[in-house]
């Protein structure tokens, strides 16, 4: 492909693991980054990985300023908008900022691509935008009917990018929806670096195991599910990038706005994962039952049968390898 992908959010957690595909695909990524939630440190270890610098810029993804003048001096020939707030919890708390980065951001990005003349964009969206599934698996014609800021948020950016594609039909966009991202680079060079104690089972575990922080806290055992906790979709995040990849090609001919499931098509318990884990790690880990989390639901799991008919993608790394690779990356220091 002619042209830079620029991947804004590309020094964070998935945006990180995007930019290597790419690079390892031989295309050739920018990032765009605030550090707002993210570290510098990822730079160097990208392009130590990828053979070759990778190039940034710095600035937010609302400074159209900023926007313009990166569109002004790079070829750019397709966006992958990574850049946002995330976190069911923190939603709560700051939803101005919340809908001022997630959906603000998407506006001010659409903007100065508009100008630019760049119609080529894959959007991080989240399975949250479908709440309380009403039958599983989740299709992606599923109602749209989150139950928290941030899940809100990512489906107006959705609506709002949809809209975009009925007014000119020159968009191409892919609404990539993330079940349960988890695991790191193989390398353990790159990876989830969540600040303080994680929210997220995984990382969660991956801190547990490593000392310091106290025990797992399961949120419910009376779930109607097969052991009684929760059940998620959990992803290898190399697989994730990897889709992301598949629809920057998907966008070379596909008209339009379209919605892709990026999950592995079946679901864990949260015991599961945490037996499957300690597999990983040869420790034990130290867990309580509590009450639920507010917000939480049983049960949910992807249909990824259209990325599979439609992007040639589907998840290859089992809940094993998640485990392995993110343990890898806490021995490694689990930070930068
Ligand atoms: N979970 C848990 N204890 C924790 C964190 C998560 O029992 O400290 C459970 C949670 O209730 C859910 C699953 O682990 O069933 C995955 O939660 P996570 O926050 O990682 O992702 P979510 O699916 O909620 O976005």
């Amino acid at each position: 492909m002619d042209g830079k992908i620029l991947v804004t959010g590309g020094a964070g957690y998935v945006g990180s693991h995007v930019a290597m595909a790419l690079a390892d695909a031989g295309l050739v990524p920018i990032i765009l980054d605030d550090f707002s939630s993210s570290s510098r440190a990822v730079l160097p270890r990208l392009s130590a990985l990828a053979g070759r610098t990778v190039e940034h810029v710095e600035a937010d993804v609302r400074d159209t300023a900023a926007l313009r003048k990166l569109f002004h001096d790079h070829p750019i020939a397709a966006v992958i908008h990574c850049a946002g707030l995330k976190g069911v919890g923190d939603g709560e708390t700051r939803p101005l900022a919340f809908w001022d980065v997630n959906v603000g951001g998407t506006m001010a990005l659409a903007e100065v691509m508009g100008e630019a003349g760049v119609a080529r964009l894959v959007f991080s969206s989240s399975a949250t935008v479908y709440g309380q599934p009403e039958s599983l698996p989740v299709g992606e014609d599923a109602p749209l009917k989150p139950n928290g800021v941030y899940g809100r948020t990512k489906r107006a950016a959705e609506d709002f990018l949809r809209d975009l594609t009925r007014a000119n039909p020159n968009w191409r966009i892919a609404l990539l929806r993330y079940f349960n991202p988890a695991g790191a680079h193989p390398s353990a060079r790159i990876g989830e670096a969540p600040l303080g104690r994680p929210d997220n089972l995984v990382p969660l575990l991956c801190r547990i195991a490593g000392g310091g922080f106290g025990e797992l806290a399961i949120f419910g055992s009376d779930w109607p599910t097969e052991d009684g906790t929760g059940v998620r979709d959990y992803l290898h995040v190399q697989d994730l990038a990897e889709g992301h990849l598949a629809a920057i090609r998907f966008l070379a001919t596909a008209p339009g706005a379209t919605a892709f499931n990026l999950g592995m098509g079946r679901g864990w318990s949260v015991l599961e994962v945490v037996r499957a884990f300690e597999a990983a790690c040869g420790r034990r880990i130290a867990r309580s039952f509590v009450p639920r989390r507010p917000g939480d639901v049983a049960c949910y799991y992807a249909d990824p049968a259209r990325a599979e008919a439609l992007l040639a993608w589907r998840a290859r790394r089992d809940l094993d390898a998640i485990c392995a690779d993110a343990w890898r990356w806490q021995l490694a220091g689990g930070g930068y």
